[in-house]
C-alpha cells in the first residue's frame, strides 16, 4: 500500500515513515513535491485535511497530512493554529520568547498547556483524521536542546524536565503525532486486512 506525505520537509518524511512503515506491513511512504495550498482554515482538522486533498488531487494517491501546534489554556487554546508564526515570522526562538513574555505574571496551576497533532487522510475510500494530545505545562523559561519548536518550555505532564530535555526516543514515544500516527496504524493495518 501506497500513501503520500503531503509535505515538503524531508525531516517529517522520514521521522514519520521509520515510525508507520515499521507498524504497517507492506506500507510505502512517498514524499510529495507538489503544490502547497494555503493553510487558511480555521482548526488543526481544516488545515490537515486542506493539505490532504491538494496532495490526493495532485498525485491520485491516498495522502495523509498532519497540523500540529500548541494550545495554552489561560490563553483560550492560543497560539493553536498560528504556533508557527506566532510573532510574526517563522522564528521558533521569538514564537517562544513570546509566549513566556504573554505568561510572564501567571503562576502555576495556570499554565496549563497542550500539544495537539490532528492527521488527515485523504484517498479513494473517503476521508478520516487522527488526533493526539499531550498534555503539561509552560515552563518558566527556556531549557533543553532537543527537539524543536516549543519544547523547550513545554513541561510534559508527569516530568519535571522539559520536552526538549528529553531524548528524542522519549518524546517520539508519546508526543502528540506519536499518538496520532498510532491511531493512524491501527487504522491502516484495519483496511489492508
Ligand atoms: P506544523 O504543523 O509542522 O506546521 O507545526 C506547527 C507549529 O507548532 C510548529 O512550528 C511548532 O512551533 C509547533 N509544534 C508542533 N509540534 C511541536 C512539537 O512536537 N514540539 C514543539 N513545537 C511543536
Amino acid at each position: 500500500m501506497k500513501l503520500v506525505l503531503a509535505t515538503h520537509n524531508q525531516h517529517k518524511v522520514a521521522e514519520v515513515a521509520a515510525i508507520l512503515e515499521s507498524a504497517v506491513e507492506g506500507l510505502e511512504l512517498l514524499g510529495y513535491d507538489g503544490p502547497e495550498p494555503v493553510e487558511d482554515g480555521t482548526s488543526y482538522l481544516e488545515n490537515a485535511l486542506i493539505k490532504a486533498r491538494a496532495a490526493y488531487e495532485h498525485t491520485g494517491i491516498a495522502s495523509i497530512a498532519d497540523d500540529s501546534g500548541i494550545a495554552v489554556e489561560i490563553l483560550g487554546g492560543s497560539p493553536g493554529i498560528f504556533s508557527a508564526r506566532w510573532a510574526g515570522g517563522r522564528d521558533n526562538a521569538q514564537n517562544r520568547q513570546l509566549l513566556l513574555r504573554q505568561l510572564s505574571d501567571v503562576a502555576e496551576p495556570n499554565r496549563g498547556a497542550a500539544f495537539v497533532c490532528t492527521i488527515a487522510m485523504v484517498g479513494p475510500d473517503g476521508e478520516a483524521s487522527f488526533t493526539g494530545i499531550w498534555p503539561g505545562r509552560v515552563a518558566p523559561d527556556e531549557q533543553g536542546e532537543h527537539g524543536f519548536g516549543y519544547d523547550p518550555i513545554f513541561i510534559p505532564e508527569g516530568f519535571e524536565v522539559t520536552a526538549a530535555e528529553l531524548e528524542p526516543e522519549v518524546k517520539n514515544s508519546m508526543s502528540h503525532r506519536a499518538l496520532a500516527l498510532e491511531q493512524l496504524a491501527s487504522y491502516l493495518s484495519a483496511i489492508a486486512h
